[in-house]
């Protein structure tokens, strides 16, 4: 039967991240998709100009909804815009039992620079979702802030993959795109180091959303973490050779 995948995350209008990113990632990967939307943005890929957040019961509504018709075998969340609908995702998460394979894309900025989650919400997603998650996929930005430490290095990465895994998350994957393109996984024992296949220059929108999609596509047809995430970063790495160049802003990523 087909699995099927579930992306708690907000709309990007032009199409490149978010909710979009993800569903386009589940079919490619032959899930079925399925979404909770959290947020509608005005976005293209040069600016997000505006955020409209959904009141947080209706996105828990849009979970239940799916959850209770369905088997849900993995799920992602991506931009949770405000503190209670961070609150209601995680309060969400438990009742309908879907922490099993909840991979956690803690966005916080875009790579435009715009606030996709209001500061008062950074600590109950350390507090309230981290510790719900099978894994959590910090781009270096991200770690620096959940974990209070700066990083310039792979040893600061290691670091701060450590702490953040103190907080309760099963594993954590910071993902140093942003800096050396080296990514390294940590499962509480041992840290992977994954050096970059390729490097492609240029700025590109959607590859956090759809690395995380992808890692949910994977363990929902029954793959295991490590396995998840290598194909999804393969995943990733064949959307960024193909990007397209649309706009007047980043390239989008081709799935
Ligand atoms: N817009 C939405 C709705 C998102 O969910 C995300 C990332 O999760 C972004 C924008 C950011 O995308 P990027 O930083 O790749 O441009």
């Amino acid at each position: 039967m087909m699995k099927v995948a579930m992306t708690i995350a907000g709309s990007d209008s032009i199409g490149g991240a978010g909710i979009q990113a993800d569903l386009k990632t589940f079919y490619a990967l032959g899930v079925h998709g399925t979404s909770a939307i959290t947020a509608v943005t005005a976005q293209n890929t040069a600016a997000v100009e505006g955020a409209y957040y959904l009141p947080p019961e209706f996105v828990g509504q849009q979970i239940e909804a799916v959850a209770k018709d369905v088997p849900v075998a993995a799920v992602k969340t991506g931009m949770l815009a405000s503190a209670d609908i961070v609150r209601e995702v995680a309060r969400r998460v438990k009742l309908h039992g879907l922490d099993a394979n909840l991979v956690v894309d803690p966005v916080l900025v875009s790579t435009s620079g715009h606030l996709l989650l209001d500061n008062d919400a950074v600590d109950v997603v350390k507090h309230e979702l981290i510790p719900l998650a099978l894994v959590i996929t910090p781009n270096i930005p991200e770690a620096e802030v959940l974990s209070g430490k700066k990083i310039k290095d792979i040893e600061n990465m290691k670091e701060a993959a450590y702490l953040l895994h103190k907080l309760g998350a099963r594993n954590v994957l910071v993902k140093g795109g942003h800096a050396n393109a080296v990514d390294v996984l940590f499962d509480g024992t041992e840290y992977r180091i994954y050096q970059p296949e390729v490097r492609v220059p240029g700025s590109f929108h959607g590859t956090g959303c759809t690395l995380s999609a992808a890692i949910a596509a994977e363990l929902a047809k029954g793959g295991n973490l490590v396995t998840a995430v290598e194909k999804a970063k393969s995943y990733v790495t064949g959307c960024i050779k193909n990007h397209l160049h649309l706009g007047q802003g980043a390239f989008m990523i081709k799935h």
